[in-house]
């Protein structure tokens, strides 16, 4: 089945129904649906459904304002849902016809009277069992029905993601590129500091494309690396990073990405001689290392070769330092299956 599934809602009454109605676009969206339409116009419910989406992921869509004559007049194929209809376990076959036929189906749903017309012009009339219910779960069954299950496995999501939890609740916080710059600005972030990020994350996706890594996790570990410098300008400022990261609730994994970022990393024997009681500042994960290298290969906002920056190390008399950014370096190139050095910036 290829038909894109939309749903259309009739008779909503924003002082009334903004919570039920909320409730079917996130069911909608939930379990498959691809966007709602809303006959009347609620600017409230668009903006808190967009919201969901940008948190949770996805592409569902959401629009309001379109009236029934409006919906009518494009002729749309559309699946009633109500009780007076044919049940759906009835229903089945017509409803995977009518799926294979169209690349795009309606459910339309009301939330009061529907009136008569929507009865004869719809292609099928489909009753969730033939008792008053709920069109939120109406719309769940039949969507579920249609997708088989399979919607349950295929989201994909967005900044924040659930951890699945028999006890208690796992909530991963990885933000997005527009949230990770507002976090970077609320913290005081300088222009210099931001374009540095941008230039990190730029190269960390360059690596990215060739290497089998979490993209999300290595944009915001680049964007974010620096954070801590808008606090602490010191060798430290991985440590403070993280510690800001902690208090902005953003992922551990995230975290470990900005703390292990220094140089090539940092040992736990020169942790100590710095007077540094964190210990485990050594990139170990994929993320982290091309988070590193990547932030190696950038100064300021320009690029650097890797000679170039172990050189830089060298002659801060720093010569196990230096080794190690070139020992990851040359781990990440062969990950990559090419020289990383020749990424352009914003080529
Ligand atoms: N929200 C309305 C209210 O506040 O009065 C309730 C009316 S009814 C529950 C709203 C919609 O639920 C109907 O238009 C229909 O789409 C759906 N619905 C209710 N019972 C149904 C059933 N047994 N099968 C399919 N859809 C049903």
């Amino acid at each position: 089945m290829t038909a894109k599934i939309s749903i259309y809602r009739y008779g909503h009454r924003p002082a009334r129904d903004k919570r039920i109605t909320t409730h079917v676009a996130l069911t909608a969206r939930a379990f498959g649906a691809s966007n709602i339409i809303i006959d009347t116009p609620d600017k409230n419910i668009e903006d808190n459904i967009k919201k969901v989406v940008e948190n949770f992921g996805g592409q569902f869509q959401v629009e309001s304002g379109v009236s029934l004559e409006k919906f009518l007049s494009s002729e749309p194929k559309f699946i009633h849902l109500t009780m007076y209809g044919k049940p759906i376990q009835d229903a089945e076959k017509s409803i995977r016809e009518l799926l294979d036929k169209n690349d795009n189906i309606y459910i339309f749903v009301g939330a009061e009277k529907v009136p008569g017309i929507v009865y004869s012009k719809s292609s099928l009339n489909v009753a969730v069992s033939q008792q008053p219910i709920s069109e939120v779960s109406a719309l769940a069954i039949i969507l579920d029905r249609i997708y088989e299950g399979n919607e349950l496995d295929t989201h994909q999501w967005g900044q924040t993601r659930i951890i699945p939890n028999e006890r208690g609740k796992t909530i991963e916080f990885i933000p997005n590129k527009s949230s990770c710059i507002e976090i970077l600005k609320r913290h005081g972030a300088s222009k210099e500091l931001l374009e540095h990020s941008l230039a990190v994350e730029y190269v960390a996706h360059k690596i990215c494309e060739s290497i089998e890594c979490n993209y999300d996790l290595v944009s915001a570990g680049a964007l974010l690396h620096d954070i801590g410098r808008t606090f602490d300008n010191t060798i430290t400022h991985g440590i403070k990073g993280s510690e800001i990261l902690e208090k902005e609730r953003i992922s551990k994994r995230v975290q470990s990405v900005v703390l292990r970022h220094i140089g090539g990393g940092i040992t736990d024997e020169e942790a100590q001689t710095m007077n540094i009681k964190e210990r485990g500042l050594i990139p170990i994960t994929i993320e982290e290392k091309v988070v590193c290298t990547a932030d190696n290969l950038v100064k300021g906002n320009k690029r650097i070769s890797i000679d170039e920056q172990v050189c830089r190390y060298n002659e801060k008399n720093l010569p196990e330092a230096a080794k190690r950014i070139k020992k990851l370096y040359d781990e990440i190139c062969q990950m990559a299956g090419f020289d990383i050095d020749t990424i352009q910036l914003w080529e």
